[in-house]
């Protein structure tokens, strides 16, 4: 028998495909059952426009392992190759037979052929030295046999086979240090193999499995218990995915326990996604969020991604593209028939399919996190409190390029109590409604009767204020707060690390913009009672100046407060960095430096500002030394540490004793 050599391109692409293109070895048997299920799908197809009568209960894909003879078989009673074919199918690589199929019947509905790229047979070398194929076209009444030692060559010759299809032999390598190879012999690994990477396969793969069984007439009426060996055909598959059934066939348990076997989690997920997409990307995706946080979400073993399949043939465990970093937490899976079953990693990452289906899945998570926010606020609140955090980091991350994506699913806590959205809070601010009403005839408004038009918006809210502190109980004892709150405006409370920086990412919302409490303006003030205080301000500039320079660089300036009611004093800042976000940044490594420009800011109506002018004139000393007090004070009001707590506590000791 003549040995032929495969054809010129296909030797060196063997060797290199061999070795490079899957990661994993035991990908192969998904490549092989992937091939006899697409054989199996043309008789099918073949039978409907030939009226043949066959049905798919007749067809199927049997896994046959031979420990001794080290075979692995797989075999199913498909299509069948004729010589040509196995010559030109397993002859040339990336001659995909599959793929022309496809491209001859591109007007058949439902043709999902799996293999479409044409080099999914060769992976059977990375497993095995030798590979003998029988093929019986069906119909035929003549087989024959392709075999192979791997990039040397192949034969091919007559053979006898009964039933149509194809069979396939994999004379399994020797074990070696690198490889266990005795385990694809081994009926525990097969099953596990067709489990993971071939469960939804529309046909049965079968097995015959040896078990024990009690002996008939033993272990009962006082004979002991005798056992014999007994064989079983398992069928290793579940065949249909759960994802591929109808909605309205599934009740929540059922997507719940397919959640809980496949994502290995204890508890029901918080909600799950089930789309149907069909148009520029076809795909069904069955996504989860879960109720908890992941045990291992933060550690570096996580990663993020979507479980990928192709037409029913996982060919990814972990597909990160699929998933934008702010929805890392989300489980699930993609089935698509746009893709192609034996694409490697990389070439994935580039697939333009799969962009189209990434963006369509991104869409889908976020509209139904929304209607769950609409609907089930109690739901969404626990799903925030577990994973807002994500949305959070996901706008500051991109310097605000996805504000618009996400800004109506983030929840702060607000000084109205409970949670607030940034268009519910938006929709309580002061003029905004009536803004908004009168926006057409505003401009009329304001030339007919320009003085209400000021007293209106003397009262209007400017500003989306917020305040940040360590936990809402802090924060609502924050003196900054007393004349915003005393004003009657809402501030969003934020516990958070990343929420100051997020917001600052986020500028505004609807054209507001976000206002710290303790920000230099807070926009509270008439145009009097500013003067008033620039008055007040400047009539005692040596007090403060000599007060700053006590204080020795520690603040940029000392100044009256325009926001303070009882409180005698509070630190505010100037500048792109709050004192909250100092606190964030210098918690972290390599950030020692970042310091917030701040401000000791002195009620004027407060009995100490009496007392400072006093001082001043009487006795310059002790004002320095009560600048000193005053501006510990404030740090402590404000969570930070102060620099020497002995000579503080010192200090207000001697004045307790005096
Ligand atoms: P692909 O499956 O991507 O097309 P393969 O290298 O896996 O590429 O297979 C090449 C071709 O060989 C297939 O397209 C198909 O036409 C043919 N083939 C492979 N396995 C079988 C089989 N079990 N029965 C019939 N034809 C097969």
């Amino acid at each position: 028998m003549e040995q032929k050599e495969f054809k010129a391109e296909s030797k060196r692409l063997l060797e290199m495909m061999i070795n490079s293109i899957y990661t994993h070895k035991e990908i192969f048997l998904r490549e092989l059952i992937s091939n006899a299920s697409d054989a199996l799908d043309k008789l099918y197809f073949k039978s409907m426009e030939e009226n043949l009568g066959l049905t798919r209960a007749d067809m199927k894909i049997k896994l046959e392992a031979d420990k001794d003879a080290r075979t692995l078989t797989i075999s199913d009673n498909g299509i069948g190759m004729t010589a040509d074919e196995l010559e030109n199918n397993l002859g040339t690589i990336a001659q995909s037979g599959s793929f022309e199929f496809k491209r001859d019947n591109e007007k058949t509905e439902d043709v999902d052929v799996i293999g479409q790229f044409g080099v999914g047979f060769y992976s059977a070398f990375m497993v095995a030295k030798k590979v003998t194929v029988i093929s019986k076209p069906y119909g035929s009444d003549k087989a024959f046999m392709w075999q192979s030692e791997g990039a040397d060559g192949y034969t091919v010759s007559e053979a006898e086979k009964d039933e149509n299809g194809t069979t396939i032999t994999l004379e399994i390598k020797e074990n070696a240090e690198e490889e266990n190879y005795d385990e694809y012999l081994q009926v525990y690994k097969i099953r596990e193999l067709v489990k993971r990477y071939s469960d939804y396969i529309r046909y049965p793969i079968v097995m015959d499995t040896e078990h024990e069984k009690l002996k008939e007439g033993t272990g009962k009426d006082g004979v002991d218990a005798e056992y014999e060996k007994e064989t079983v055909t398992e069928t290793l598959n579940s065949q249909i995915p759960v994802w591929k059934k109808a909605k309205s066939e599934l009740k929540d348990e059922e997507y719940n326990q397919f959640y809980k076997d496949k994502f290995y989690d204890y508890t029901d997920p918080l909600l799950h996604i089930h789309t149907k997409t069909e148009g520029t990307a076809t795909y069904s995706a069955l996504l989860y969020i879960p109720e908890k946080v992941p045990y291992d979400y933060y550690s570096k073993n996580f990663e993020k991604g979507l479980q990928l399949y192709s037409s029913g043939v996982m060919i990814m465990e972990k597909c990160a593209d699929l998933l934008p970093d702010y929805f890392s937490f989300v489980k699930g899976l993609v089935d698509s028939e746009d893709l192609s079953l034996n694409i490697s990693r990389e070439m994935l990452q580039h697939d333009r399919q799969l962009k189209i289906i990434a963006k369509s899945v991104e869409k889908s998570i976020k509209n139904e996190l929304k209607k769950c926010l609409k609907n089930d606020r109690e739901k969404y609140e626990k799903f925030f409190e577990a994973f807002g955090i994500q949305l959070k980091y996901g706008i500051y991350e991109s310097y605000g390029m996805n504000k618009d994506e996400l800004q109506d699913l983030l929840l702060f806590k607000t000084s109205n109590g409970g949670t607030t959205t940034l268009s519910e809070y938006y929709s309580r601010m002061k003029g905004v409604k009536a803004e908004e009403e009168n926006a057409e005839n505003s401009a009329e408004a304001a030339a007919e009767n320009p003085a209400e038009n000021t007293a209106e918006a003397a009262d209007e809210q400017k500003y989306i204020y917020f305040a940040s502190g360590s936990s809402v109980s802090r924060i609502e004892s924050l003196p900054q707060t007393e004349r915003v709150r005393d004003k009657g405006f809402e501030i969003l409370y934020l516990t958070d690390n990343v929420d100051e920086f997020c917001l600052q990412m986020m500028h505004d919302y609807k054209g507001k913009e976000f206002k710290s409490v303790s920000a230099d303006d807070l926009g509270l003030e008439t145009e009097e009672e500013k003067e008033e205080i620039k008055k007040e301000q400047e009539d005692n500039k040596p007090l403060f100046d000599y007060m700053t320079e006590k204080l020795g660089g520690k603040v940029k300036s000392v100044r009256l407060s325009q926001r303070l009611k009882n409180h005698p004093v509070c630190i505010t800042s100037e500048g792109m960095l709050s004192v909250e976000m100092e606190k964030v940044l210098s918690a972290m490594p390599n950030a020692e430096n970042a310091k917030a420009e701040k401000i000791l800011e002195i009620n004027p109506a407060h009995a100490i500002f009496q007392k400072l002018k006093v001082l001043y004139e009487n006795d310059k000393d002790k004002a320095g030394d009560y600048a000193d007090l005053l501006y510990n004070q404030a740090l402590l009001i404000e969570g930070m540490p102060i620099e020497n707590p002995v000579e503080f506590s010192n200090k207000v000791c001697e004045i307790m004793a005096k």
